[in-house]
């Protein structure tokens, strides 16, 4: 039993769904602390570096253009909501009711189970990602994050000066 963070999106599709609510509450029977959150329109840059390790897959492109929500059109839902969770086996128990990746084979009470689909181009929109081990967690929470916005110190600082004046960054 450690005590994890995990870094928490609510989707573009979970946020069209109208749907933070329900994903909160559901989150919210693991009694984990938020320490971390906000809303985040997602650059090319930002999705490319979170979905790193899915670069050669045939649909990343796809996968780009939902976590930036480009497929919804327009600029009506370019965002999504970021959190960062902490509690003890954060990432083991979020994963678990969270439910698997493809909506279909997720567990229906899950919440990809209750609220994912398969889009008709085949991507599994899953109105959540969560981190899936505790070094991801870190990797995600300091791409996502800046020190300043999370309340708790969780991972190592540095000072660093920019232009005279000094700054906090993630060490
Ligand atoms: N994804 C998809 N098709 C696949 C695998 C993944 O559309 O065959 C999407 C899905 O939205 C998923 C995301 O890519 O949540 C990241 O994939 P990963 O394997 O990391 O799954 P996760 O950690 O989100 O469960
Ligand atoms: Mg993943």
């Amino acid at each position: 039993m450690a005590v994890e963070q995990i870094l928490i999106l609510i989707k573009p599709d979970g946020i069209r769904k109208s749907l933070t609510g329900n994903v909160l509450t559901k989150l919210s029977q693991l009694e984990m602390a938020i320490i971390g959150a906000k809303v985040v329109k997602v650059s090319k840059e930002l999705a490319e570096a979170h979905y790193y390790q899915l670069k050669d897959k045939p649909f990343f492109g796809e996968l780009l253009d939902y976590i930036q929500g480009r497929i919804y059109g327009g600029e009506t839902w370019d965002r999504v909501l970021a959190f960062v969770y902490q509690g003890v086996d954060a990432v083991a128990r979020t994963r678990k009711i969270v439910g698997l990746t493809n909506p279909e084979e997720a567990d229906p009470i899950s919440i990809r189970g209750s609220y994912g689909r398969i889009t008709t181009k085949g991507v599994y929109e899953n109105v959540i990602h969560c981190s899936s081990d505790v070094s991801e967690a870190e990797r995600e929470i300091k791409l996502w994050f800046k020190p300043q916005e999370i309340v708790r110190k969780i991972y190592a600082t540095k000072k660093i000066e920019v232009n005279k004046e000094e700054k906090i960054v993630w060490e």
